[in-house]
Order: C-alpha cells, then sequence, then structure tokens
C-alpha cells in the first residue's frame, strides 16, 4: 500500500475513535452559509474561517472559481439546505494566475504527465502521447486575482436561480498572512436586495 494511503487511513481511525457527538450533526449547515474558494493546499478554510464540523458548506476548486459546478452547489446550499449568506475567496499567488487555457492546452497535448514551471513559464517535460481533450476545457485561469473575484461575484449574483437576498461577500486570502482582505467591489456588487 502507498504511505499516503496507509497515513490517511490511519489518521481516520485516530479521527473516528474519538468522533464523539459529531454522531448527532444535522444535515444542513448550522450557521447557514457557505464559502467557495480554491482547492490551494494552504487554505484551510476550517482554520481562516474557524468552522467546525456542521458549521458550513465548503465549495472547493481550481481557483475558487464560480464554475458551472460550483453555482450548482450553491444552488442546492440554498435551496435545499438553507444558506443564507455566501463568500468567495480567492487568494495569493493562485496557481491559476500561472497559466492560460492555452498554455495547459498545449501541455496536455504533449504529454498527461506533470509539467514543470520555471517562476516564469511552463514546460512540459513528459513524454506523448498527450491529447486534444483539453481543447474542450475552459479550465478559468486568473489574469487578474481582484477582477476574478468581481467577475465570480457577479456571474453567482446575477445567475437566475440565485436569490437575491443572499449576501455574496467577495475577499482574497493573502498566504503570506492568513488574513482575509476584503474586495469592496466585489462585496458592493453582491450585496443583497432586501424589499
Ligand atoms: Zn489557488
Amino acid at each position: 500500500m502507498s504511505d499516503i494511503l496507509n497515513e490517511v487511513l490511519a489518521a481516520n481511525e485516530e479521527y473516528s475513535a474519538h468522533f464523539g457527538d459529531k454522531a448527532h450533526l444535522p444535515l444542513p449547515p448550522k450557521r447557514r452559509f457557505a464559502i467557495l474558494t480554491c482547492m490551494d493546499a494552504r487554505l484551510d478554510p476550517a482554520k481562516f474561517a474557524g468552522l467546525a464540523e456542521g458549521d458550513a458548506h465548503v465549495i472547493r476548486n481550481a481557483g475558487g472559481r464560480a464554475s458551472d459546478d460550483a453555482i450548482r452547489s450553491l444552488i442546492i446550499s440554498y435551496k435545499l439546505l438553507g444558506t443564507k449568506e455566501w463568500f468567495v475567496i480567492h487568494h495569493t499567488d493562485c496557481g491559476m494566475e500561472t497559466f492560460t487555457n492555452d498554455v495547459i492546452r498545449q501541455l496536455l497535448s504533449n504529454s498527461l504527465e506533470t509539467a514543470e514551471f520555471d517562476g516564469q513559464n511552463w514546460k512540459d517535460v513528459g513524454r506523448g502521447p498527450g491529447s486534444k481533450e483539453g481543447e474542450y476545457i475552459e479550465f478559468l485561469p486568473i489574469r487578474n486575482l481582484k477582477q476574478s473575484v468581481i467577475d465570480d461575484v457577479e456571474r453567482i449574483r446575477s445567475h437566475p436561480l440565485v436569490p437575491n437576498y443572499i449576501p455574496i461577500y467577495g475577499f482574497i486570502y493573502d498566504v503570506k498572512s492568513g488574513r482575509l482582505v476584503e474586495v469592496p467591489e466585489a462585496t458592493r456588487i453582491g450585496q443583497a436586495v432586501t424589499i
């Protein structure tokens, strides 16, 4: 068995041995909010936002982008599970700023092995064959961090299946300080319309 597999199963054994009251948590998130953020390994929403099991929905993908699938989750989050406030949190030094659709498509067309990044450019070092399937995927890379938060809040805000009473807050998480920095324009666009 791989080391990682062993480590994960051992950690889980320990976790479940002290599971306690969490057995009785209800399905809907107790604090009624959701976070959409990046999958970056340096971000731990439970820690940086003070979450315990059962508190909130955390939806993660590469970049924390408002993809169709992220919006699918947010819709389920409010419609079936009662969340009332949402956060979109992108972060500094995001890998999604290091490439374009063309770049990753080119890398994938060369090979399916992990490419190398020299701090400026990506280079494919694998042996082929790759695949042209990347041409059909929108990878949602980020050109401008602040703008990507604004764009994603705007997209969620204007989605026909998202009700206008849910406020959507826009933030950038700073990987150097662990601090959440608001993007005021995003939060302004995301504000709820209360009637
Ligand atoms: Zn990221």
